[in-house]
């Protein structure tokens, strides 16, 4: 299956991303998961993106998706993926379908977990405390839902009007929200 996981910051997608993938057995590509091993690893890219990630701003477009049009034409891409935090943006989104296009692919589903504001606000805090992540700031956590809002909430009208868009219900324990996500990609 050709899967995009989406949701504001906090809502789960990174674990549910990991999950679901593994189950069906296709590459989770994480954008986030990307940069941050570049950073870690002190690449070229890695240094570029550092100040915007740390900021909670989002990365230039064409940076993402040079990254991603790479990734996906690697041969463990082509039986399935599951993208984790792309697109973001609409012009992110109109690149997809041009390297899917380009491929000779289509998306299955795009996948949004929905969780309100209080929750997220919450989860938020306890990752900062485990994970330690450095855009995890209260004040950076508070702009990266503003930036969801603005540059990456219209996706989900753009994925609903290709019939692709599948929202879950993102409240609950990580296996709840599992075995929701499995059950409605069989509907
Ligand atoms: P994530 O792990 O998905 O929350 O991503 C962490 C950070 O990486 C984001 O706050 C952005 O700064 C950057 N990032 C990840 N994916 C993208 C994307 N598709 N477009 C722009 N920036 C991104």
């Amino acid at each position: 299956m050709r899967l995009l996981i989406m949701g504001p910051p906090g809502a789960g997608k990174g674990t549910q991303g990991t999950k679901v993938a593994e189950e069906l057995g296709i590459p989770e590509i994480s954008t986030g998961a990307l940069f941050r091993w570049n950073i870690a690893n002190e690449t070229e890219l890695g240094l570029q993106v550092k100040a915007i990630i740390d900021a909670g701003d989002l990365v230039p477009d064409s940076v993402v998706e040079a990254l991603v049009a790479d990734r996906l034409a690697q041969p463990d891409a082509q039986p399935g993926f599951l993208l984790d935090g792309f697109p973001r943006t609409i012009h992110q989104a109109h690149d997809l379908e041009e390297i899917l296009a380009g491929l000779d692919m289509e998306l299955d589903a795009a996948i949004s977990l929905v969780v309100d504001a209080a929750t997220l606000a919450e989860r938020m805090k306890k990752r900062a405390a485990i994970e330690g992540r450095t855009d995890d700031t209260e004040e950076t956590m508070r702009h990266r839902i503003e930036v969801y809002e603005h540059e990456t909430s219209p996706l989900l009208t753009f994925y609903r009007e290709r019939g692709l868009l599948v929202e879950v219900d993102g409240l609950g324990d990580v296996d709840t929200v599992h075995d929701r996500i499995i059950s409605s990609l069989h509907k």
